[in-house]
């Protein structure tokens, strides 16, 4: 979680020019707020950096999906392909927006592979909702040709994967929208809060009149202002907002180091016969948030796993986690809501009580991951790979959520 382990002075500064104005909504109240605009400015320099030309700041990453949904014209009944390793919040974001999730393969890349989306597409298949899951980059080279052929757009989940690129060109930057969380587990945080990328103009403007009940935020009279559409409030706080400008002016910093860091645990590890790695789209372009373990069978993965375990170093195994993969999502399969869905009346086009997910199972059970701290010197990092070891009680690598 590198972005809150170098909380600051930055971080602070940014809040106290909030609380010093007290005008801790993001629009309107001109001279109060003493020129501090920290929404527009988080949006501004996040989609700076990613070469993108909007940014839409909102209450989180999940929020953000729907939004995109939203903007995108996703819903009733449409079929979105998203992969079965993936946070939760990918797939309730299609089931809220009354779409049917369909769920495509992933492969040892740990997205969707475009074999595996080609396998699931259907005439009533409106969008791909990709993932690039841990930080690095899906095969958008294999998917976006699948797009094209189709007439699909593709939309990017990137939650995870702030900073990171492919080919060049920033994740989030593919597809019509791209989106970021910033939660606490990610490699920058505000608490709570997401962000939405996109080039195109009328996707931005729906996207921002959505995430705030339809305002069209022209004029200084917010309750005289026209409402195109109806919407909700997915607004972030300026408070939120600030402490994700502060993280945002931290992020090359972080990729840098990051990436220094998982290119010393490559480089020892490689050392070790039969031992496999994530594969890599674009090795460059990883942000580096995570290093890869692929065991060659689930039974190695476990033992090595309880190893890790009784050696009292962190790592995750996201095969058994209840959030992040299917075979833990009884609720997903039982569609159970406190209310009524489109999906209950349509039903899902997979039966997922049955189905299986061979490849993705197969890379799945053999993953263990680890978490890369930026805060980590060379020596310590040195004596931890020595030890085999996390240091104790500092949460060493791992612990993956
Ligand atoms: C974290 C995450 C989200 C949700 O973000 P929140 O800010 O926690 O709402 C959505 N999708 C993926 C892939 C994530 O990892």
């Amino acid at each position: 979680m590198p972005g809150t382990e170098l909380f600051g002075e930055e971080e602070k500064k940014e809040v106290m020019d909030v609380l010093n104005t007290g005008v801790l909504f993001r629009f309107n109240h001109d001279a109060q707020r003493q020129g501090h605009w920290k929404a527009k400015d988080f949006e501004a320099e996040v989609a700076k950096f990613c070469n993108a030309k909007y940014g839409l700041a909102v209450s989180s990453g999940s929020t953000a999906v729907n939004t995109m949904l939203a903007a995108c014209g996703v819903g009733y009944g449409d079929e979105v392909v998203v992969p079965p390793f993936t946070y939760i919040a990918t797939i309730e974001a299609v089931l809220l927006a009354g779409a049917l999730p369909v769920f495509a393969e992933i492969d040892d890349t740990l997205c969707m592979s475009a074999e595996g989306i080609r396998a699931v597409i259907s005439p009533k298949t409106k969008a791909i909702l990709l993932v690039h899951m841990c930080g690095a980059a899906a095969d958008l080279d294999g998917i976006l040709a699948i797009c094209k052929e189709k007439n699909i757009m593709l939309i990017e989940d990137s939650a995870q994967a702030l900073g990171a690129s492919y080919k060049g060109k920033m994740l989030g930057t593919y597809g019509r929208m791209g989106s970021f969380s910033y939660d606490f587990f990610k490699i920058n945080t505000c608490g709570e809060g997401g962000i939405v990328i996109t080039d195109d103009q009328q996707l931005w403007d729906t996207a921002q009149q959505f995430a705030d009940h339809g305002h069209d935020h022209i004029g200084n009279n917010r309750g005289m202002e026209q409402h195109p559409i109806m919407g909700t409030n997915f607004r972030i706080g300026e408070i939120n907002a600030a402490i994700g400008l502060a993280q945002t002016r931290k992020l090359s910093f972080i990729l840098e180091k990051q990436r220094a860091h998982k290119a010393i645990i490559q480089a020892r590890l490689s050392k070790i016969p039969g031992l496999q790695f994530r594969r890599h789209t674009d090795e460059a372009g990883d942000s580096a948030t995570f290093f890869h373990l692929l065991l060659p069978s689930e039974q190695v993965a476990r033992a090595t796993v309880k190893l890790f375990a009784e050696a009292g170093i962190p790592h995750g195994y996201w095969y058994d986690n209840m959030f992040h993969y299917i075979k833990q999502w009884d609720h997903v399969k039982n569609l159970s809501m406190p209310y009524k869905l489109v999906a209950h009346e349509l039903g899902l086009p997979q039966d997922l009580k049955t189905m299986k997910f061979p490849k993705s199972d197969a890379v799945m059970s053999q993953l263990i991951s680890f978490n890369i701290r930026v805060t980590w010197t060379e020596a310590e990092l040195d004596a931890m790979l020595e030890r085999g070891g996390g240091e104790e009680g500092d949460g060493g690598g791992g612990g993956c959520v």
